[in-house]
């Protein structure tokens, strides 16, 4: 597998107490605005990587699982930000990073779209 440039300046984001960090490469489609029924009431714009592209660092997250138990939602335990979900179990690997902790510069160049989710 190819490396990443290293000019490419990797985007950084935290929840809102800043005690969860995440680390991941420019956004290469539109930020992903689901409209199932948890993320429209999480209210999160995904981006979507590979578990290697997204570092995770700081505090531990909880999580929550339901249904088929295919994604987990991962939250700080401190501030309630929902910062990102997981695949679990053997489908193909995936994080959805939630481009809404994005700090407000960041956040405000961003191109987003809406999908059924469901
Ligand atoms: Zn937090």
């Amino acid at each position: 597998m190819a490396a990443p440039a290293p000019q490419q300046a990797r985007l950084s984001t935290t929840c809102h107490c800043k005690a969860v960090r995440l680390t991941f490469p420019p956004l290469r489609e539109p930020a992903n605005e689901c409209l199932c029924s948890v993320c429209r009431r999480y209210g999160a714009l995904w981006a979507y990587y590979t578990p290697d592209e997204v570092q995770i660092e700081g505090a531990a997250t909880e999580a929550y699982v339901w249904g088929k138990k295919t994604l987990s939602f991962n939250r700080c335990k401190t501030c309630g930000c929902m910062t990102h979900y997981t695949i679990v179990g053997d489908t193909e690997p995936r994080v959805a990073v939630n481009c809404r902790m994005l700090e407000r510069d960041e956040y405000e160049r961003l191109e987003s779209e809406q999908s059924d989710g469901d």
